[in-house]
């Protein structure tokens, strides 16, 4: 049995806080694990903005509603769950993630959670555990499935070098260059011929 994990945000949707730092003009707020490799760091940054610039949950929520996924993305997807178990691996949050979801017919996803305040400010973020995706990778194995994952950034590294597959969509150039081992793609078509050739069936 084969299972496909796929990042979220760089490969099937954008990346959230650009789009919401882009919609509030609030440069800072663009940072992502590109920039950022270490996650607490980049979050602790980021909730420390939404304070200063007085922002609640409900405006995030309000920019990502505005948000689609990647052109071709849900095409993408759909087609990738006709022939493998698909489960997304996200550093993102529930809460965030909710709209876009949606629009992508509610597959599966594994990320974090935040905590609202009475406010409606956003409290903490709470990671469900540490080097999550590496550990569902682990997990699946254990489950006996042959794991084929694709990511677009850092945070997805340790992920591709746990699954028997790796793929890169879209990377930066720093990710290409550190991580050669790696196929590259960047379009639906040739994402979807990456995993055909990653698979042990003839797809
Ligand atoms: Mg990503």
């Amino acid at each position: 049995m084969e299972m496909a994990c796929l990042d979220l945000e760089g490969v099937l949707i954008p990346e959230i806080w650009i789009n919401f730092a882009e919609r509030t003009g609030i440069d800072e707020l663009k940072a992502t694990t590109r920039d950022i490799p270490d996650y607490d760091v980049l979050m602790q940054q980021r909730l420390r903005i939404l304070k200063q610039h007085n922002l609640g949950l409900t405006d995030i929520q309000a920019v990502i509603d505005g948000m689609s996924p990647l052109e071709g993305a849900r095409e993408f997807l759909d087609w990738l769950r006709e022939r493998f178990q698909v489960v997304i691996l996200s550093d993102t949050f529930y809460e965030f993630a909710a709209p876009m979801m949606r629009q992508l017919g509610h597959p599966t996803l594994l990320c974090h959670k935040l905590s609202i305040d009475e406010n409606g400010m956003v409290e903490n973020y709470h990671i469900r555990q540490k080097d999550p995706k590496r550990q569902a990778v682990k997990a699946f194995h254990n489950l006996n499935f042959r794991v084929i994952a694709a990511g677009d950034s850092y945070n997805d590294t340790s992920m591709l070098s746990e699954a028997d597959k790796g793929i890169l969509f879209r990377p930066p150039q720093n990710v290409i260059d550190e991580f050669p081992q790696y196929p590259v793609v960047t379009d639906y078509t040739a994402f979807r011929d990456a995993f055909k050739q990653a698979s042990n069936r003839s797809l």
